[in-house]
């Protein structure tokens, strides 16, 4: 069925994106993948050409347009070639509400030109070793000491966390008033007590930076805090976790789609028994399987994202996007691997990267598990 989600300004703007990723990422990324991070300087390129923060009020240097299909088309393009590496959907899809919508003009001035230039590279710090998919749960906190807050704590998986200028961190201001007791904090590069620790060494995406980050009594300005109150952090968490899930969602589909059309092209030129492999009942079944459920999941993202830019996105339709499309998207890629053959368990056929690129979708921006627990509580029981 013939999508019909972007329009014309959308068709040009991709052709833009692929062509910076077509000059300025392809030829580089195996390279950044044994490096196990991306260069600042591929940040600040994209922000020339207009990459980040759309929904930047222009006199801040954004473009001003509140149109979650450009966020799409980027992470379409991006996944569309393997460029697993890139944290822009981090910075483009998750952050940027938090520094758009949570920010005071004094804020905007200081952080949202850096943001657009891809000169002020942004991440979040949820996650701590001892909680994960419980978010009450965290230990770091943030004591107020006349105008700077005292933050303490260890944050764990934080994607662009050896490149990140900005972190929001999630912090306990009031340890005994439970999910208001919460607020968040953008702790900066340089920030004294506030150091990295290692970039992890992953299963896959080897060229994300992914960092432990820790915080020994880092002297934060309350002209930090995020929102006009203190202990606002969970709800402004909450507010923008459909986001963050539908970005990955989109990563999902699109991820999915490509493997699945590269598969569709192998199955005709690889020959077993003296026929295509693709000529075998097996082989069409199974792609015809894959190629009807992702078309589903496709339109229903493509309602989502209609639905985010109408403002009437909500938590559950986001948490059902998350964990029917990563989920289908790490078994579309395993049947895609599967007929490759061996030739799938090799690294130089993109299918491979793909497999182990895709694991940690079900996993991050909350489990699938996780999301089955907000739906199931939508029932009322
Ligand atoms: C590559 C990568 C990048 C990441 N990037 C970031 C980032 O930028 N910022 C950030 O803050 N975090 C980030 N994360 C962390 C990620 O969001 C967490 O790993 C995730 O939320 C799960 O938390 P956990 O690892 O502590 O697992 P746990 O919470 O310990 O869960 C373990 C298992 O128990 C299940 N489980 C837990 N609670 C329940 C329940 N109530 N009912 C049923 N099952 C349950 C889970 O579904 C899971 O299967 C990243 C993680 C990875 C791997």
């Amino acid at each position: 069925m013939q999508r019909d989600l972007f329009e014309e300004e959308h068709q040009l703007f991709r052709e833009t994106v692929r062509e910076f990723l077509a000059r300025e990422v392809a030829p580089h990324h195996d390279q950044w993948e044994k490096d196990g991070i991306v260069p600042r300087e591929v940040w600040k390129k994209a922000g020339e050409i207009g990459m980040f923060g759309f929904g930047v009020p222009e006199e801040y240097g954004g473009a001003g347009i509140t149109d979650f299909r450009y966020n799409a088309v980027i992470v379409e393009e991006v996944i569309g070639i393997g460029a697993s590496g890139l944290g822009y959907s981090l910075h483009n899809d998750v952050m940027a509400p938090y520094f758009v919508d949570l920010t005071n003009d004094e804020q905007k001035a200081r952080w949202l030109p850096g943001f657009v230039s891809g000169e002020l590279i942004t991440a979040v710090g949820m996650t701590e070793p001892g909680a994960g998919s419980d978010l009450q749960g965290i230990r770091t906190t943030a004591v107020r000491e006349g105008d700077h807050y005292v933050l303490n704590g260890q944050k764990t998986f934080i994607t662009n966390g050896i490149n990140s200028d900005l972190v929001v961190v999630v912090a306990k201001t009031d340890p005994t008033a439970g999910a208001r007791g919460t607020s968040l904090l953008v702790v900066e590069r340089g920030m004294e007590g506030f150091s990295r620790g290692r970039n992890l060494e992953k299963i896959g995406m080897h060229a994300q930076d992914t960092a432990e980050l820790f915080f020994d009594n880092v002297r934060v300005p309350a002209a930090n805090l995020l929102g006009a109150e203190e202990g606002q952090g969970f709800f402004q968490l909450m507010g923008n976790l459909p986001q963050e899930r539908l970005s990955i969602a989109v990563m999902a589909v699109a991820a999915a789609e490509t493997v699945l059309q590269a598969t569709i092209e192998y199955c005709k030129s690889r020959k077993a028994f003296g026929r295509s492999i693709g000529s075998f009942q097996n082989t069409r079944f199974v792609l015809a399987e894959l190629d009807t459920e992702v078309e589903i999941a496709r339109h229903y993202v493509d309602k989502c994202i209609r639905a985010l830019n109408a403002k009437e996105l909500t938590v559950v339709d986001a948490a059902k996007a998350k964990w029917w499309t990563t989920e289908l998207q790490t078994k579309v890629i395993d049947r895609c691997l599967q007929l490759h053959g061996g030739y799938g368990y090799m690294m130089e056929y993109p299918v491979a990267k793909a497999w182990v690129d895709s694991r940690v979708q079900t996993i991050y921006g909350g489990t699938t598990e996780i999301m089955k627990e907000i739906i199931g509580r939508s029932f009322g029981f």
